[in-house]
């Protein structure tokens, strides 16, 4: 392919509203253009990587057994009443209606229609297990679109599901996923982590995702220093702690003026943070609830929201509702005493002699303590905090690490949740109908290049791992439109290289050396050849890898078995 007839706008500067590096270096390399807030056209450039991915991904599920189906986006709303999802999904799905005010959607994921087209062709326990998945693209209206096409509006997913009669079959099937899942992460030269993961509203029993390990990701992730456990810090747990210690101190209530977060009052009163409990008050769905936490401790919502009464999403109860329940501020709150539901966190039951709110302004306790002043309700005692780094990790094989991720990829088992509702059922030996299990796999492919880019950059550009770049060589011309040499050296060239079956760009603009160089590095294809007058006439070119600090002489003729 010829560079001057292709579309590829690089910019020189930094475009303003582009916060992580491959969503700037995706507008900067001229891959993708915004339409609107997260909607992305391809450009020729951006398009070849994608379709590189796509092709890494088929083949990798081929190998793995599932079959290529194409479902339409649009859906109608009948199937989703069905399942219960048209009235349960929020705003972040599309509804709309066609000219006979029939009620559709744009699709954020397909288990409804995916499960309408089994019930319809699929009837035998012979049949099965089977495994459909697609490329399509999905439609999100996402509260916050941001970071380019990693959180998209509009986006494409690999989206996989699969019918079986029993639990080992799904098992079995899962776990291949898993499989092919890393190794489709592998072949990217990607480094990942599978993590347990929380199952969120698509509910279902396990769950696996797949991060991209980039200090940009909007997951943080948990892993055992010294085991394989690993989990989103969403769902992650550390080993319950040791026994409460008995009562030493007498119960004081102290005068604290001022003194509102634990920061201040545990300066105030010289005792560590883990020492001083916070109470939250949370909005519930009848009336307020209370969390009670280590003072180092930081609420995670995702549990907070599964426990009963809790308001989905998370919200903390104003301070009128907060004075209305309890008599005080936020920052004098305690459970001593404190008239509401009140959930506390397994660590933060395991202090004693702690700190607590008095629910009087300007006062807390000193030497308060679990069932001598407060009672305690073994039911009400939960996981409701985020580990940190340095927890014992639950297996008990030594202490945790944080890192953040990217999630490109998602494992569910869904069990019946879709196959109930729509009844999908198939007969079994006996002819009885039975209700098969799911599962359900998808793989964030636009998503998944910007994470390719997050992990493969420098302060010049995109470094494209070789399985996914647009092209495998770049060929600089120099002085392409006024030298006949040049011109008869590099056409020579494109055509050798292609016919070994590489894939080149040949920079044929009217451009300085130093815009094609700097172009080169940005678009970032593995391998640069650089083809000039003064080289030629000693027969030579000069190449480099992306990755090299050097240029390296190369005999003309020796190029294309060099690059084999
Ligand atoms: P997230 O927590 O990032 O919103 P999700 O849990 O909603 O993801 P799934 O429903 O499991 O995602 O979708 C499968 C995959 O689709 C995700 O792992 C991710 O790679 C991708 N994906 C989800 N939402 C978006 C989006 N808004 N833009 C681009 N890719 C997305
Ligand atoms: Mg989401």
């Amino acid at each position: 392919m010829r560079q001057s007839q292709m579309l590829i706008p690089t910019l020189k500067e930094n475009p303003a509203d582009a916060d992580v590096i491959s969503h700037r270096l995706m507008l900067r390399a001229g891959l993708i253009r915004q339409v609107a807030s997260g909607l992305y056209t391809w450009l020729p450039l951006g398009l070849r990587v994608l379709r590189r991915v796509e092709q890494i991904l088929r083949e990798e599920l081929a190998r793995s057994g599932a079959q290529e189906v194409l479902m339409p986006v649009v859906q109608p709303a009948e199937l989703w009443e069905e399942s219960g999802r048209w009235h349960k999904m929020g705003p972040e799905m599309l509804r709309m209606q066609d000219r006979h005010q029939r009620n559709f959607c744009l699709s954020p994921t397909h288990e409804e229609v995916v499960t309408d087209l089994f019930r319809r062709e699929v009837h035998s326990y012979r049949q099965l297990p089977c495994n459909f998945y697609q490329i399509q693209t999905k439609f999100r209206d996402e509260v916050r679109p941001r970071f380019g096409v990693m959180r998209a509006r509009e986006f494409t997913m690999k989206d996989g599901y699969s019918f079986h009669m029993d639990q080992e079959s799904l098992d079995a099937t899962y776990r291949e996923m898993h499989d092919c899942y890393s190794r489709i992460l592998r072949r990217m030269d990607l480094r990942f982590r599978a993590v347990e993961a929380d199952t969120g509203n698509i509910g279902g029993a396990s769950s696996h995702e797949f991060h991209v390990l980039a200090d940009s990701g909007e997951d943080v992730i948990v892993h055992a220093l010294h085991s394989d456990y690993a989990a989103n810090l969403e769902k992650a747990t550390a080993a319950a702690p040791p026994t409460r210690p008995a009562p030493t101190a007498a119960l004081t209530r102290v005068a604290t003026p001022g003194q509102e977060s634990i920061a201040e009052v545990s300066a105030f009163l010289s005792l560590p943070a883990a020492r001083c409990l916070k109470t939250l008050i949370l909005d519930g769905v009848d009336g307020p609830v209370a969390v009670v936490l280590r003072g180092d401790h930081a609420l995670n919502e995702i549990k907070a929201q599964k426990l009963p009464g809790v308001t989905v999403p998370l919200r903390l109860a104003a301070d009128t509702a907060v004075l209305e329940a309890a008599g005080c501020r936020p920052g004098s709150l305690g459970p001593l005493g404190l008239a509401i539901p009140t959930w506390v966190d397994i660590e933060a039951a395991a202090v004693a002699d702690f700190v607590c709110g008095a629910n009087t302004d300007g006062f807390h306790y000193t030497g308060a303590n679990w069932e001598r002043d407060i009672p305690l309700d073994a039911t009400r005692v939960v996981d409701v905090r985020n580990v940190l780094p340095g927890d014992p990790a639950p297996d008990g094989s030594g202490p945790l690490a944080l890192q953040r991720g990217i999630e490109v990829g998602h494992i569910f088992q869904l069990g019946r949740v879709y196959s109930a509702p729509l009844a999908a059922g198939v007969l079994d030996r006996s002819g009885a109908s039975v209700i098969p299990l799911m599962g359900c796999y998808g793989i964030g492919v636009t998503r998944m290049v910007a994470a390719i880019i997050e992990q493969n950059h420098d302060d010049a550009g995109i470094i494209w791992p070789r399985p996914v770049a647009p092209f495998d060589v770049h060929v600089i011309a120099l002085n392409y439109a006024k030298s006949e040499a040049v011109r008869t050296a590099t056409e020579g060239l494109l055509q050798e290289l292609e016919q070994l079956g590489f894939s080149v760009l040949l920079d044929d603009r009217d451009e300085r050396a130093g815009v094609k160089f700097a172009d080169a590095d940005l678009i970032g294809i593995p391998h640069r050849v650089t083809v000039g007058d003064r080289g030629l006439a000693q027969g030579v070119v000069e190449y480099r890898g992306r990755r090299d600090t050097e240029n390296q002489e190369v005999a003309l003729a020796a190029l294309a078995e060099r690059l084999r």
